[in-house]
């Protein structure tokens, strides 16, 4: 799988809460199409963004279906979740993000839950002229259909026309961040450049202001900080090693999704 990693490295391995940022975009099939066959996760939740494209999606619980382009589905693994994800190539370009968010250490076990919100269902509203989809968090009256366990979540897909501005606030405990999709933006009160593919980290209690020259299309993601240890091996993100060894002993003796 060829993708774009910006949360989850060795330069920024956490951003509490998020645990990691993956971007796919290509037209090339053989860049997606191995996909994520069946695996599992535990203590967190995974959030699947589509832009173009589609993608199909099967776990333990049996449920299943395709993601849409423009549809989010916000799973939250708890306990355990297997499951596949693979891109479908239909011939378009594929463009999907995935964010982990971590779940504070009383829900890590929770029994686990899906939001599947179709593209129609994400209100798309229209902030000083320019398109604002409204995934998760509050924008003036208007709140998002995604709601998250523990974190409060903010996720903004924005289309700055070229001149275009906008600023938002958010708590002062949250962590902000933008990722520029597409184009160019300047970001922050010293207006820093960031291109395509770029991730922009806001200090706590400062105003998200965006403005682009030339138009760019971004994501605006927050969360409330957990500040709780986060032990983490491959799908499985809990608070300490102890808690790992189980995640992989119940995974092997099939005991991960059933409890
Ligand atoms: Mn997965």
């Amino acid at each position: 799988m060829r993708l774009r990693r910006s949360i989850g490295t060795r330069e920024l391995s956490l951003l509490d809460p998020f645990l990691l940022l993956d971007e796919i975009h290509s037209d090339r099939v053989d860049d997606y199409v191995k996909g994520f066959p069946t695996h599992p996760h535990r203590g967190f939740e995974t959030v699947t963004y589509m832009i173009s494209g589609f993608m199909e999606h099967r776990d333990s619980l049996g449920q299943g279906g395709q993601l849409a382009a423009g549809s989010a589905q916000w799973m939250t693994a708890g306990h355990g979740i297997v499951h596949s994800e693979m891109p479908n190539p239909d011939g378009s370009v594929f463009w999907g993000l995935q964010l982990w968010v971590n779940l504070p250490a009383a829900q890590k076990l929770m029994k686990p839950r899906y939001q599947n919100v179709a593209p129609d269902r994400i209100p798309e509203l229209s902030v000083a002229g320019m398109p604002v989809r409204l995934v998760a968090g509050a924008l003036g009256n208007e709140r998002g259909p995604v709601d998250g366990i523990s974190v409060q979540p903010t996720l903004l897909d924005l289309k700055l026309p070229p001149g275009g501005r906008f600023e938002h606030e958010l708590p002062r405990d949250h962590t902000v961040f933008a990722y520029v999709l597409d184009g160019s933006a300047e970001l922050g009160a010293a207006l820093n450049a960031v291109n395509a593919g770029q991730i922009a980290v806001f200090s706590p209690g400062q105003v998200v202001a965006t403005r682009s020259a030339s138009g760019a299309r971004l994501l605006v993601v927050a969360g409330r900080k957990l500040n709780e240890p986060v032990a983490r091996r491959g799908p499985f993100v809990m608070n300490t090693e102890a808690e790992l060894d189980q995640a992989v002993e119940d995974y092997q003796n099939g005991t991960l999704v059933s409890g």
